[in-house]
């Protein structure tokens, strides 16, 4: 499906998130795309339970705390959230006798807008691939996952998650129920996650609903379309088991990669976007750049300073959609519009 946005923001991490509201203001509407499965970038993703204590008039939140007032903050705006999707393209089309830009994801979402925000961080979170696996990719959705998207995908299959973290650990206990079988394969007896979860996963073990598989490292995928088997190389033994398996599940963590950004011809400062510090508008005129992505003599990868940047972006961005009108500026204590969408009442 085609959709025309106002605009088009490349992440939704806080500084993608507080857009909606800026942008709200001036009623135009927002999609945000992010290849996590939450909101909330690197706060959510990184840091969700450290304080954060340099938030204008908030002496002390969380980082989920930040993201969850982000979210109440915006609901009352025009917006959508697009999770698990990486933005891939960005190319310019003759749209209504202008230029708009299309943005496609991976998963083939295109959108149209006439301004894009790249608040993308320090790049796409990408999950690490099992590093002695050649393009584990190729049955990716067909028996290889990285993250849990439906815990449907794996009821009553023969399932095998790989890591030794939170991720691993978490998924291991909640989908032991629900596999035909499930096994946990970790290169050693020891996990680096919660020691409540670990104690679960073991409990679990005892009670013959998961088969733990230490020390253990993958070898192999078996399968041709889809994965009907996997290979483990056993460290005690230093044999290689075989096992029937429908799903593989891999929870090795996450890197960081700039990725598609460094196709999209915008003049770029090292791994960061080049930006001017009236709009924040980069080498190429609708596309912006806001948060911890952009650089300009003096940045600081702050929250705040994100908030400032995208503020001043969105007034560019609404004179490119309304070429000729006022911004209509207003304080929120007397803007009426928000207070009704609020719900406040006189
Ligand atoms: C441990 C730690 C503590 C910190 N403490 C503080 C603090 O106390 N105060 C403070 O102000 N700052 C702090 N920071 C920094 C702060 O988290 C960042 O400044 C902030 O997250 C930047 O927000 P952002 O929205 O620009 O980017 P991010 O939070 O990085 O979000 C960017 C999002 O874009 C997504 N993305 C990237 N490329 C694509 C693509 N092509 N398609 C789809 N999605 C994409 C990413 O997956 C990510 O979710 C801390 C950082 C860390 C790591």
């Amino acid at each position: 499906m085609v959709k025309e946005i106002d605009i088009v923001v490349v992440g939704a991490g806080p500084v993608g998130l507080f857009t909606v509201f800026e942008a709200g203001l001036l009623g135009l509407n927002c999609v945000l795309i992010d290849n996590l499965d939450k909101p909330g970038g690197q706060c959510a993703e990184l840091y969700p339970e450290k304080p954060i204590y340099d938030i204008p008039g908030v002496p002390f939140q969380t980082a989920q705390e930040h993201v969850d007032a982000l979210l109440e903050q915006i609901k009352p705006f025009n917006y959508e959230l697009i999770l698990n999707e990486r933005v891939e393209e960005i190319t310019e089309i003759d749209h209504k006798d202008d230029k708009y830009w299309s943005v496609t994801t991976n998963e083939g979402t295109k959108l149209t807008t006439k301004n894009i925000f790249i608040a993308a961080g320090a790049g796409s979170f990408e999950p690490r691939r099992p590093p002695n696996i050649e393009d584990p990719d190729k049955f990716i959705n067909k028996g290889v996952t990285y993250a849990v998207r439906s815990k449907s995908t794996y009821e009553n299959k023969d399932v095998f998650i790989f890591g030794g973290g939170d991720s691993a650990l978490d998924w291991c206990v909640e989908l032991a129920e629900k596999a035909k079988s499930l096994s946990l394969v970790h290169r050693r007896d020891a996990f680096r996650g919660a020691q409540h979860t670990e104690e679960q996963m073991r409990e679990l073990v005892t009670a013959g609903k998961v088969n733990l598989l230490t020390p253990y490292l993958i070898d192999g995928i078996e399968g041709s379309d889809k994965v009907t088997g996997v290979s483990l190389k056993n460290f005690d033994t230093n044999e290689i088991e075989h096992y029937e398996a429908d799903e593989l599940l891999f929870l090795f963590g996450l890197n960081k990669k700039l990725g598609p950004i460094l196709e999209w011809n915008i003049d770029l400062n090292g791994k960061k976007i080049s930006v001017n510090t009236e709009n924040f508008q980069t080498s190429v005129e609708g596309i912006f750049a806001v948060g911890d992505i952009n650089d300009y003599p003096g940045k600081l990868d702050l929250i705040l300073s994100g908030f400032h940047e995208t503020t001043l972006a969105v007034q560019e961005a609404y004179k490119r959609l309304y070429p000729g009108e006022r911004v209509p500026f207003g304080y929120t204590t007397s803007n009426s519009k928000l207070q009704e969408k609020l719900g406040v009442k006189k």
